[in-house]
């Protein structure tokens, strides 16, 4: 068996730790008989797993009692249908700020159910800067304000919580749980598992009490949060293995120091490997150094021609799914919570190698 250090945006790495675990617990979960995926949600061993991931992930983030903690499906695309069919109604206006790719596909969405005002649009930097608050042009009454707080094509992270009257409404599909966060700041945090949760299709909506009940009188039972948070997200089958697997990563999470753990070990990395790249004169990074993402860290060679064999002596070397998002081209290393620093290591010697035989 060989394990390769993989840098895919997403699905990305998991945990060694937790496949081992799931491996060997397959046949037989503690006695059980059977796996975790054939066992009824109903049960009272499942609804002891899922209470259990629900309060391991409430401690890891602090999440005040007043939010509900949901474990929905779709990712976080349904989500983007989902927020404004619970949160407006069609004559309803939302701010929203676009920072890239993420950003445009939420603003999509929206568009097809309310207004949607544009405070702020990064185009001028080609999406490698946030633009400061200062300049956003907010409506006066806006539903909420959505934004995308780590870009996982552009490799864009907020450096800051913006400041909001109306609720703050936020994508944390590929940054969630990889630093400490104030939960409190917000109106709704939603994340795609794959990035730093678990198995892809699940998406973790976590939605402040008093949010609950706007919801639109056709919103699909399945994307209405309320009755989800009134069934403990079980008004239907729910991804129960993926919501098993969450819960053993955010175990995990706990053993590794929480998210100051985290959040320590995943700017040493994102730090070695800007490095890295900064000091080569060959790789290049085109993000304001304020925005760089801890998670996903883009780069480019001096020419085009140069990516296919990098990518392709990468993969011999054990490090696999470096090419860059389909839409930019050039290079993306995603380094989530799972991956190790060993990796980045491997990784930075297989830059200081290539640049050599082709500098
Ligand atoms: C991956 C990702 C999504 C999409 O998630 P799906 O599970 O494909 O719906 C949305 N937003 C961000 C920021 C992402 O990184």
């Amino acid at each position: 068996m060989t394990r390769v250090y993989n840098f895919s945006a997403g699905p990305a790495a998991l945990p060694e730790e937790v496949l081992a675990q799931l491996r060997d617990e397959m046949l037989d979960w503690r006695g059980h008989g059977m796996s975790v995926m054939e066992m009824s949600h109903r049960g009272k061993a499942f609804v002891g797993i899922a209470q259990q991931a629900e309060a391991d992930l409430r401690e890891l983030l602090g999440v005040p009692a007043s939010y509900k903690v949901l474990f929905l499906q779709g990712g976080a695309t349904a989500q983007f249908a989902a927020i404004p069919l619970n949160l407006t109604t069609p004559a309803s206006i939302v701010d929203v700020v676009n920072t890239g790719a993420w950003s445009k596909k939420a603003i999509g969405e929206a568009k097809k159910y309310c207004k949607v005002n544009v405070v702020a649009d990064a185009a001028a930097s080609n999406y490698a800067h946030v633009p400061p608050q200062s300049e956003w042009q907010r409506s006066a009454d806006a539903a909420y304000l959505h934004y995308t707080p780590n870009e996982t094509i552009g490799g864009v992270e907020f450096p800051f919580v913006p400041e909001s009257d109306v609720p703050l409404v936020a994508d944390f599909s590929s940054t969630i749980l990889s630093r400490p966060l104030d939960v409190s700041r917000f109106g709704v945090v939603y994340a795609g598992a794959q990035k730093n949760i678990g198995p892809a299709g699940l998406v973790v909506v976590i939605v402040r009490e008093d949010l609950l009940g706007r919801a639109r009188a056709d919103v699909p039972t399945v994307f209405d949060w309320k009755a989800m948070a009134a069934d403990g997200s079980m008004l239907n089958t729910p991804a129960t293995y993926s919501w098993y697997v969450a819960g053993l990563v955010f175990q995990w999470i706990k053993r590794q120091g929480g998210l100051e753990g985290m959040a320590r070990h995943n700017e040493a990395k994102a730090r070695r490997l800007y490095g890295a790249i900064d000091g080569s004169g060959f790789y290049r990074n085109p993000v304001a150094v304020e925005c760089r993402s801890w998670m996903n860290v883009p780069f480019t060679l001096p020419d085009a021609a140069l990516d296919k064999p990098f990518a392709e002596g990468a993969k011999k070397a054990g490090l696999v799914a470096l090419e860059g998002h389909r839409s930019v081209g050039g290079m993306r290393a995603s380094i989530y919570n799972a991956m190790p620093m060993a990796g980045v290591e491997a990784l930075v010697d297989y830059m200081k190698e290539f640049q050599r035989t082709h500098g």
